[in-house]
């Protein structure tokens, strides 16, 4: 077993002591050999509806309580394989959008440069622009899979260039993304004007609806992931409003007709398994509007799917050296 991991759950109990995410050590200054960093983001200021994603890291946190070491749907206990830290919140700047942009890809940047892969807890969707500035420097333009209900490709939003609808149109103008190897899944609802999802595609991505989803299947939509990315490194941003609100209700800008958490765990464990992955996040978690945890419990075993991929790869890169 590796040293950076969990409490053991059969000797300390799940609901005792301090509540970083997974109960990892809570750690500043990133040790060598650390194969992933949780690391909260509480930034809301770039929310269009409703309010309160500050508070989804300290909700996530909570929730995550409950996880155990070993994930059967995957057959990997992944701290056999990798280990991890949870370094506590980014320095952010509530109100002050393009400061805190700044402070976020500086503080990330610093932590990323260490050679580990960064697993942030939104915040809203905004805070991805910041991470991906920082992605970009570090490895140039990566690819994108984006869970979400939204593409978030608007020009504008009053008049003003930066808030949770507009991260990705600024990513591809600012060159951080791959655009031919990236992908938009789960895209629904009501939209600002007839033609919103073809200028997601006109920017390069490709887009599969919720609709197109269900007709075509977990199995295709996973194929569709897999091709598209390839061998490309790749940054996973999952807006949790991928979900249904009925599995996922404490969210900003809730869309009916989504995913069961059944679905999209499912597609998670076989659209991105084996990919090169330098980072992931789960954005937009609001406690407020979340009666029971919920959404906050769901984000929490998301973001251990992401964490048992990435010791399997780990595990494959072992048995491929022996
Ligand atoms: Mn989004
Ligand atoms: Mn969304």
């Amino acid at each position: 077993m590796k040293e950076y991991k969990p409490l053991n759950p059969l000797k300390v109990p799940r609901f005792s002591d301090i509540r970083t995410f997974w109960r990892l050590p809570y750690l500043k200054n990133v040790p060598k050999d650390v194969d992933f960093v949780i690391v909260g983001i509480p930034f809301d200021t770039g929310a269009s509806y409703r309010v309160g994603a500050r508070y989804g890291p300290e909700a996530i946190r909570s929730q995550s309580l409950i996880l155990r070491s070993h994930n059967p749907a995957l057959d990997i206990t992944p701290f056999e394989y990798c280990s991890g830290i949870d370094y506590g919140d980014i320095q952010v700047i509530p109100g002050f959008i393009e400061h805190s942009y700044e402070s976020i890809e500086k503080e990330y940047f610093s932590i990323i440069r260490r050679d580990v892969i960064p697993i942030a807890l939104g915040g809203d969707h905004s805070i991805t622009l910041a991470e991906l500035r920082a992605i970009a420097k570090k490895y140039g333009p990566v690819a994108l899979v984006q869970f979400d209900a939204h593409t978030d490709t608007d020009p504008d939003y009053y008049g003003h260039r930066y808030n949770h609808g507009t991260t990705f149109i600024r990513a591809v103008e600012e060159g951080l993304l791959l655009v031919d190897h990236s992908i938009q899944v789960g895209i629904r609802g009501s939209t600002y004007s007839k033609g919103e999802i073809d200028n997601a595609r006109n920017l390069g991505f490709e887009v599969i609806t919720a609709e197109e989803a269900y007709k075509t299947g977990i199995d295709y939509v996973a194929k569709r992931i897999q091709e598209r990315v390839g061998d490309a490194r790749v940054f996973v941003t999952f807006d949790i409003d991928f979900v249904d609100p009925a599995y996922a209700p404490g969210t900003g800008t809730p869309e009916v007709g989504g995913f069961t958490s059944r679905e999209t765990l499912e597609l998670i464990r076989k659209g991105l398994k084996g990919l090169n992955f330098v980072g992931f996040d789960l954005v937009e978690v609001y406690p407020q509007y979340d009666p029971g945890f919920i959404t906050s419990l769901l984000a929490a075993h998301v973001i251990f799917e992401f964490i048992s991929l990435i010791a399997l790869n780990k595990k494959a890169g072992l048995e491929a050296k022996v």
